[in-house]
């Protein structure tokens, strides 16, 4: 049968028409949730008729957040096709790769995203910002009609793209079984509210973050705010004119958020909850948080595109008040810690590797089988992640395993450095990295972006840091930069900072 996300909407729809779903927050064009069921059924008999897209296609979707784009991506769902959305951003060799992997036969793109496709797609390239593409929303083409599709839990329902921060682009695949488990989890952890929830939107729809959440909103009748582009100050406008009460952010948001004096410019009055995911949060940048907008719940959530998203979260204002802790595993999934070298389990509380089973880990690596076999082991995901559990079953994210700096013998967290590094009132954003050292093998290196008029100095941060760490952990270079480079979502682009690195390495040589 139809997906069952798909069936909600379609239930859900009789008293949907006084509740509104998407808000563009640039036009403040906006569309009752009967409009976006109206839309996306004239839209998937329209594809159908048009181009004979069947069960086993795979359409590719480029594009920023606009209001096309959740309609889009029900009306390929109804149909059984795979929804692959990648970054409307993506150069064309990332392009070639993601093709290459998951084949599309036909892909929906914006006119600036779609200059760098190639021609090769089966049933052509659709411009979704075109006036053509509006009435495919709007008007039955002659002889169309909504056909019901069957498809499995098992079938594949999507393909995300790693943002490849550390490594190569990978082509995660979904399927509706992952996605009706993270629809069942948001269903869970539903406020009890009068109003509909309007929730904001900072990340984009082509991450797992910000594509799952457009099915959590379907699911709860939520109304969400759309940004087209991300901007701190489109953002605290968008959440004054809407009065937006959620907002979905990464860390380095809040960070930005918390360290911006603007803020007070603005009538944040109507935010309740922050729900923050994707990367650690530091202790000290909630505090502060806290601290500014005392009203506001900051609840965190880990997970990976491989796990659906959220796998862990912290649900009310008691667990959100723990520190660091990014909550308690969500029902149907299961969790080790291992010894990454081994896969031997480790003893309860100590650090290892997470290793993760349940409905919503993913299929496998599109077109990369030695990938999934290296992630995917008897049915358990390898995270790559360096966490412990506390007794009570609290999960903590020390780190990425492969972004660990081998100091001598031990291994630092970048993450734990970065956080020192935010609490200091004259820097406004920084990233720590491995820097090659003969002696120690590696040392932790800071990139630091100061304050305007912030006249701090190497050896100032070297000892404001080493005042609050282990001695081993000390920061040993210090390195200014106008901004720190993160991708769409807002994650540190290590890899880009190991080229600085190593071109200041070789440099010195
Ligand atoms: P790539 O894996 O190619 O670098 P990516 O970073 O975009 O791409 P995602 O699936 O978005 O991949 O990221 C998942 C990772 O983000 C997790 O493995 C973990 O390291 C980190 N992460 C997510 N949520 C949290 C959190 N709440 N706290 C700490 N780390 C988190």
């Amino acid at each position: 049968s139809a997906p069952s996300y798909v069936l909600s909407l379609r239930r859900n729809s009789p008293w949907s028409d006084s509740v509104t779903a998407l808000i563009d927050s640039a036009t403040g064009r906006h569309l009752s949730y009967a409009d976006f069921i109206r839309r996306s059924e004239t839209l998937a008999a329209n594809l159908t008729s048009l181009f004979k897209l069947s069960k086993n296609d795979t359409a590719l979707v480029l594009s920023p957040n606009l209001l096309h784009v959740p309609i889009l991506h029900f009306a390929l769902l109804s149909l059984g096709v795979v929804v692959s959305p990648a970054n409307p951003l993506a150069t064309r060799s990332d392009l070639t790769r993601i093709i290459r992997l998951s084949k599309p036969t036909i892909a929906f793109a914006t006119s600036s995203a779609a200059k760098n496709l190639p021609n090769e797609f089966r049933h052509g390239t659709v411009l979704i910002d075109s006036p053509e593409f509006d009435s495919l929303m709007t008007a039955s083409r002659p002889g169309a009609k909504l056909e019901q599709v069957e498809v499995s839990q098992s079938d594949v329902a999507a393909i995300l793209y790693s943002s490849g921060t550390t490594g190569k682009v990978k082509g995660v695949m979904l399927t509706h079984r992952n996605l009706i488990a993270m629809a069942g989890v948001y269903n869970v952890v539903r406020a009890q509210r009068e109003k509909p929830a309007v929730f904001l939107y900072t990340v984009p729809f082509f991450h797992v973050f910000g594509f799952t959440l457009s099915l959590r909103a379907v699911v709860l009748l939520e109304t969400v705010v759309l940004m087209e582009r991300f901007g701190l100050r489109r953002m605290m406008e968008a959440i004054e004119r809407f009065r937006v009460t959620h907002m979905a952010a990464v860390p380095s948001v809040m960070v930005a958020m918390m360290k911006d004096d603007l803020t007070a410019a603005y009538d944040l009055r109507s935010l309740e909850c922050v729900a923050c995911g994707g990367a650690p949060l530091g202790k000290d940048t909630a505090a502060a948080f806290k601290t500014k907008f005392p009203k506001v719940l900051i609840l965190q959530g880990y997970g990976l595109t491989e796990s659906t998203a959220g796998v862990a979260r912290t649900t009310n204002p008691e667990e959100a008040s723990r520190s660091r802790t990014t909550g308690k595993l969500v029902s149907g999934v299961e969790a080790k810690i291992v010894n990454p070298d081994t896969g031997e389990p480790m003893f309860p509380g100590d650090q290892g590797e997470l290793w993760l089973r349940g409905p919503s880990i993913m299929k496998g690596y599109v077109g990369d089988p030695e990938a999934t076999l290296a992630s995917l082991v008897n049915g358990w995901l390898r995270t790559g992640d360096l966490c412990y559990f506390d007794e009570e079953g609290f999960l903590y994210v020390v780190d990425r395993l492969k972004e660990l700096i081998k100091y001598k013998g031990y291994q630092v967290a970048p993450a734990e450095l970065e956080q020192v590094l935010h609490s200091h009132p004259e820097i406004s954003d920084a990233a720590v990295i491995p820097y090659p050292d003969e002696e120690a093998g590696q040392v932790p290196m800071a990139f630091v972006v100061r304050k305007p008029q912030s006249s701090l100095g190497e050896a100032e941060i070297i000892e404001f840091v080493a005042k609050q760490v282990a001695p081993y952990k000390k920061i040993r270079r210090v390195t200014f930069v106008d901004s720190i480079p993160k991708n769409a979502v807002g994650k540190i682009l290590r890899k880009d900072l190991n080229k600085i690195a190593l071109e200041r390495h070789i440099s010195r040589l």
